[in-house]
């Protein structure tokens, strides 16, 4: 495989698919103009390309990542996290762009979790922006966060799509709400010169170098994660960062806290909105399919438990030493107003590690409406 740089991750796509009834739309006029010399077909609504002769599922994920198909979302494009009951949720809303990644993360959900081996991004953004103006409008003094980096990495696609430059000049204007772009990518093209008035959150996902490396294919590295992150903190925007899947590996202590100095050294601390840990969870399907994919990979070897939301977790134990390895050292650089939580975790280990419980501070979606509200001002 060419090498693939970490500054256009699109560069891997090979086949453009377009939807015929797609074909006219200014934002495929503008992604084809975008990826010259690439083979181009037109094919029928709701068809996709012709995987079904190919030798094994795993075989067709890594192929899919080079083939794009652009169509229209004919559902909503604004849906709840799919979160479980069991564990404190955040009341984040997805707004889903399209489907999958060019980049290739080990542990990464999609494989296990999308129908489709191959890329998808929704060109009717008409239809997403009047989706999201008539939501806001029906219940204006709701606040929302919103994310497009759900199915798929929020910045990924952005040098051939443009759509953060059409996000974040449409949150601009919406005091009830932030935008966050979260990626593995540093596809910086469509944000200088973006209007973002305080509006547009950039957050990136952080991991110890050698999980960056090593389980995180075609990404970039931390100092060019964290190159971008200070770059668009001398913009204007606020950051977000997420230590998500946090995973256990010889020397994870160390790794852990390298990136975490290395964060702060780079990042001025009152830029950032919100923190997130999480430790590894997956559903059982996904093992089989990435160590078949990634033979060498070893962390999926550990021993598990299956959580009430039937996805494998470490151990209790072990999720609450690493949780606290992080707190110990996020909390010596974190800015007062910056809200560090866990993702999908019990009341139990906020208490062990926090020492109190999401509900004493009014709830998770609370602490981090409040975080947006003090931080996401116009700059
Ligand atoms: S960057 Fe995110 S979406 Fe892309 S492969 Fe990695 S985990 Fe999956």
């Amino acid at each position: 495989m060419p090498h693939i740089s970490p500054l256009d991750p699109a560069a891997i796509i090979q086949h453009v698919y377009v939807e015929d009834d797609c074909r006219d739309l200014p934002l495929t006029k503008d992604i084809l103009a975008k990826l010259p010399g690439r083979d181009v077909r037109i094919i029928p609504p709701r068809t996709g390309p012709d995987f079904s002769v190919e030798k094994s599922a795993s075989h067709n994920l890594t192929k899919g990542k080079k083939h794009l198909v652009l169509c229209k979302n004919r559902g909503r494009f604004l849906k709840p996290c799919p979160a479980t009951r069991e564990y404190r949720c955040c009341d984040y809303q997805v707004l889903n762009v399209g489907m999958n990644c060019p980049m290739d993360c080990v542990y990464c959900i999609l494989q296990a979790y999308l129908n489709n081996p191959w890329l998808s991004f929704f060109v009717n953004t008409d239809d997403l922006l009047a989706e999201l103006a008539s939501t806001f409008a029906e219940t204006p003094q709701t606040f929302r966060r919103i994310g497009t980096g759900e199915f798929t990495d929020s910045m990924a696609l952005d040098r051939i799509t443009g759509l953060s430059k059409i996000l974040i000049e449409f949150f601009k204007d919406t005091p009830n709400a932030v935008l966050e772009l979260k990626s593995k990518a540093v596809v910086l093209d469509n944000l200088k010169h973006s209007a973002h008035n305080g509006r547009t959150i950039m957050s990136w996902s952080l991991n110890s170098p050698e999980i960056m490396s090593k389980e995180e294919l075609r990404t970039a590295t931390l100092d060019q994660r964290l190159a971008a992150a200070a770059q668009c903190a001398a913009w204007g925007y606020k950051l977000a960062f997420h230590f998500d899947p946090l995973i256990y590996h010889p020397g994870w202590k160390k790794g852990y806290k390298e990136t975490i100095d290395r964060l702060f050294a780079a990042v001025p601390a009152a830029s950032i909105v919100w923190i997130s840990i999480g430790a590894l969870r997956f559903l059982p399907a996904l093992k089989n399919i990435a160590t078949d994919r990634f033979p060498k990979s070893r962390f999926f070897h550990e021993e598990f438990v299956l959580g009430l939301d039937n996805k494998y977790r470490y151990f209790r134990p072990l999720r609450t030493e690493m949780y606290r390895h992080m707190a110990d050292h996020l909390s010596r650089h974190l800015n007062p107003d910056t809200c560090l939580y866990f993702c999908m975790e019990s009341d139990e280990i906020w208490q062990d590690v926090f020492g109190f419980t999401p509900e004493e501070k009014g709830g998770l979606p609370a602490m981090l409406d409040l975080a947006a509200r003090t931080k996401c001002t116009s700059p």
